[in-house]
């Protein structure tokens, strides 16, 4: 009895391309339950959209530099995962917190100061569960510095363990600070997690991939993060040493409001030397054009 066979198949068919639709709803309307990733067996680095700031012409000027030798104002924000064989690294954790991403849809928006204002379409976690990771799954987490927009979701991860520097914890709840957002980061303040980097580098998972070097300057615990990859090779994610590209190449001085402007001359000066001695790449974090040019997660770099 072919025709019944045939039909009993199709019924089949129909039924698991439902189920199939079901189970492939519920996960995008729940992406917070996705499958935890598994250790990854490399290297890798994946970029995340943590949003942009748009800053006038004034807010421009504090770099030294004019709009027309910026050309493009605005500013990336980018968060980066770092995964290891041995664990995970958050580096850089975005200018919204994700729960006022999620009340504002449309985009959330917040003024930073006068000159600068953040744009703020997705949230840190729904990328990182795209990948398959929860913040509690994170095993380190630490950011170039705690300026706001470097430190909005800190919070999120608070159950991972946190790699501080004691001049930027002095820092984040000097009084006065206007600089900062403490309830970024309230659940750091008495966290049991925190590894102390006492040194000019820090070594995250002891096989010398992942170091964190001290560039301090721009706040007084100023860091950078290197990322040896097998097939992209060393990459600094500089944190503030630079806003611009521009800054670099005309070589002014940092700008006036920076913690410390020599210390931050001299950090640009040994980093810039420590680039070409060890051959590392540097990605200027808020350099707009260079971040629209790299792979987004859930691509990655490795
Ligand atoms: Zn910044």
């Amino acid at each position: 009895m072919p025709d019944r066979l045939h039909a009993v198949r199709r019924l089949t068919t129909a039924l698991l391309a439902l189920l199939v639709g079901l189970s492939g709803g519920a996960r995008a309307a729940q992406p917070a339950t996705a499958a935890k990733a598994p250790a990854s067996k490399t290297v890798r680095l994946y970029v995340f959209d943590c949003g942009l700031l748009n800053v006038t012409t004034e807010g421009v000027q504090r770099y030294h530099l004019t709009s027309a030798e910026v050309g493009e104002p605005r500013m990336s924000v980018p968060c980066f995962l770092v995964a290891h064989p041995r664990g995970t690294l958050m580096w850089d954790l975005g200018v919204i917190p994700d729960r006022d991403v999620d009340a504002q849809p449309q985009g959330a928006r917040a003024s930073l100061n006068a000159a600068i204002d953040a744009v703020v379409t997705r949230t840190l976690r729904s990328q990182l569960a795209q990948i398959g990771y929860r913040p509690a799954d994170i095993t380190y987490f630490a950011f170039s510095h705690a300026h706001i927009d470097h430190s909005a979701n800190a919070n999120e991860f608070a159950a991972s363990t946190w790699l501080a520097r004691p001049a930027e914890r002095a820092f984040m709840w000097a009084d006065n600070n206007t600089r900062v957002n403490p309830s970024f980061y309230t659940g750091l303040k008495n966290s049991k997690s925190v590894v102390t980097i006492d040194k000019d580098e820090y070594d995250v998972f002891g096989d010398g991939r992942v170091v964190i070097k001290s560039a301090p300057g721009h706040t007084p615990g100023h860091q950078a993060l290197v990322v040896n990859l097998a097939a992209t090779g060393r990459v600094m994610l500089s944190g503030d040493l630079y806003h611009y590209p521009q800054e670099r190449t005309l070589h002014r001085a940092p700008p006036d409001n920076e913690a410390d402007v020599r210390q931050s001359a001299a950090s640009r000066a040994m980093i810039e030397e420590y680039l070409q001695k060890t051959k590392t790449k540097l990605w200027i974090e808020h350099d707009f054009a260079a971040n629209a040019k790299l792979k987004k997660s859930p691509a990655y770099y490795e």
